[in-house]
């Protein structure tokens, strides 16, 4: 069979340093790649360990030879057999070596500021500043080539669902998803500004008005936010967009697109789960449930409605059950009260269950004399916690209770995003508001352009922050990947969306105007989603953070060590921008 074009040979090798193998000795080989070690034997023998993209591979040389570390070089010998108690069961060459080697140096290298190893901790600073030789760790170029990957696989995917894939410009105007926005300063149009996408949302939803029917783009975004990390300044994502279309037909080929990429890393196809936002909140306490594992939360308010226990008064009661945790000393137990308290909970009571008389359950806790027997009972019942665990429970404000046991149940319970399955889970009908602006206005869940849930379009002008939307999040294991809705099509609907937010007619036309006169030509109803294709990539490798799968990331303070950006512009390109620069406030 002809090798696969990627290992063809060029003009200046035969092969790949991974490549050749047992079928290849006695053949002569050209390999190139940089000097991974150099080992003496004697004076006249030396073994150099030759690294490309592929592999590790033994190149046995005789005589002196002037290479060290990093050196690029071409090697040029025969393949052969590795002398029997040499073979090295851990490298994929390591039944052979190249003999009789002829070695030419391409390029010289100085001794690296960091190892190019993967077993070697290093310093994120320095990998940063030196990215191109940390790039060269077999590591980052796994987790590169997985990301491209996942990139092409989601492209045949979006190709075969009829996609059509269309660039939107990096130079643009403000957009609505709410964060802070990078601007570029306009040297033709002194003092006006472009502002650089957080998404590409209004363009998509332009290009639906202009007939595409069905966009997509690998697309980059940027977002002034402070970096974290699972959150840096322009991340990318899997942005789409089609006409004619609900909820349901997008969820479908969202979650096809993620399977086959998920498919082309794991060899797995995932399955998708779906539950409402409500049932989330209520079932985990939060809108990115992970699934992998149970722990949900109980709802005691029944069992406590009217109780005589002033620390259980409360419109919601909830619980959740620690397998085993009796077994927890004070410590711990307190530091999770203390953990519940700075996440907003008046307090975090606790229950150790052990076997009573005459085989019943008993509950160990300073509460548990203050608990009527029906209330003892109510507890265990509902929870059905058994000897030796130990039962949580936060009575508070809805939804404080059920986000509080929330949090402490991924603190208790969870792994990190990449361990263990991956499950898949959509969750729907998000609230069209999460909470109120300081001026009392309700704030977009997802943006202003979210279709309202049709039976909840009544409630945006008499009780805004209870109607549903046609939003949709794709949550896996905890993370958010990706959220898209249903948009509004109808100038009617759209007034009084914005009516619910405080957002004028004036306001709306200086914001957003060449969108709303867009749909008066004609507006296709449409929906779409955005997935955030760092965070697949960094769970699909195993990664705790999105910039061990981004090729030139920035620190976690937004700089960049390896360019030194953001740096200050010369005074005549300032001059030419007609910008001034203030010093910063000290
Ligand atoms: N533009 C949205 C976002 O970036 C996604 C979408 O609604 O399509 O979150």
């Amino acid at each position: 069979m002809s090798p696969e074009p990627a290992d063809r040979p060029t003009s200046m090798r035969t092969s790949l340093c991974g490549r050749v193998g047992v079928d290849d000795v006695g053949a002569r080989v050209r390999l190139c790649g940089w000097v991974a070690r150099r080992r003496e034997h004697g004076e006249h023998l030396a073994f150099i360990d030759l690294r490309d993209h592929t592999g590790l591979i033994q190149c046995v040389v005789d005589g002196a030879v002037e290479v060290r570390s990093e050196y690029v070089v071409s090697v040029e010998g025969v393949v052969g057999r590795r002398p029997e108690g040499t073979v090295n069961p851990k490298l994929a060459t390591g039944e052979i070596e190249i003999h009789d080697c002829h070695i030419e140096v391409l390029s010289a290298a100085e001794t690296p500021p960091l190892s190019v190893e993967d077993r070697v901790e290093t310093d994120e600073a320095i990998r940063l500043r030196y990215r191109y030789l940390d790039l060269r760790r077999p590591h980052m170029q796994t987790n590169l080539r997985l990301r491209a990957t996942v990139n092409s696989a989601l492209r045949r995917a979006m190709e075969r669902h009829g996609f059509c894939e269309v660039e939107t410009p990096l130079l643009w105007s403000p957009t609505p998803e709410g964060a802070r926005e990078f601007a570029v300063p306009s040297r033709l149009h002194r003092g006006s500004f472009y502002v650089l996408p957080q998404s590409p949302q209004l363009a998509k939803q332009l290009l639906m008005v202009g007939g595409l029917d069905r966009y997509y783009q690998i697309a980059r975004c940027l977002r002034d936010e402070d970096p974290r990390a699972d959150r840096t300044f322009e991340f990318t994502q899997l942005d789409l967009e089609a006409s004619f279309v609900g909820q349901d037909d997008i969820i479908e080929v969202v979650s096809d697109a993620v399977a086959d990429a998920s498919e082309a890393v794991t060899g797995q196809r995932p399955g998708f789960e779906r539950i409402t936002w409500a049932e989330a909140m209520d079932r985990f306490g939060t809108d990115k449930p992970d699934l992998r594992f149970e722990m949900e939360l109980v709802d005691l308010s029944k069992v406590f409605e009217g109780t005589g226990v002033r620390a259980f008064a409360a419109p919601s009661v909830k619980a959740i059950v620690l397998s085993a945790g009796g077994s927890l000393g004070r410590g711990r137990i307190d530091a999770l009260v203390d953990r519940a308290k700075g996440l907003g909970a008046a307090g975090l009571a606790w229950f150790r269950v052990a076997a009573g008389e005459g085989g019943g359950l008993a509950l160990e806790s300073p509460l548990a004399a203050h608990l009527s027997d029906a209330e003892r009972a109510g507890l265990l019942s509902f929870t059905g916690a058994k000897p030796g665990d130990l039962v949580l429970v936060v009575a508070a404000e809805h939804p404080l209770a059920s986000t509080v046991l929330g949090n402490l149940r991924v603190h208790l319970g969870g792994q990190a995003a990449g361990e263990g399955p991956h499950r898949y889970v959509w969750v729907v009908e998000f609230p069209m508001f999460e909470g109120l602006d300081d001026a009392g206005n309700p704030i977009a869940a997802h943006h202003p352009f979210t279709m309202p849930h049709p039976d909840d379009v009544a409630l945006l002008g008499t009780d805004p922050l209870a109607a549903r939307s046609q939003s949709y999040d794709l949550v896996l294991n905890g993370w958010e990947l990706g959220s898209g809705s249903v948009r509004i099509h109808r100038a009617d609907i759209q007034r009084r969306v914005f009516d619910a937010l405080g957002i004028s007619s004036e306001d709306a036309e200086a914001r957003f105007g060449f969108l709303l006169s867009a749909f008066r030509y004609g507006a296709p109803p449409h929906a779409g989603f955005a997935i955030g294709l760092d965070r697949l990539v960094a769970i699909f490798a195993g990664e705790e953070s999105i910039r061990e799968v981004i090729a030139f990331p920035k620190t976690q303070s937004g700089a960049d060590p390896l360019t030194g950006a953001p740096k200050p512009l010369a005074d005549d390109v300032l001059r030419e921008l007609g910008i001034r620069t203030r010093a910063p406030e000290k």
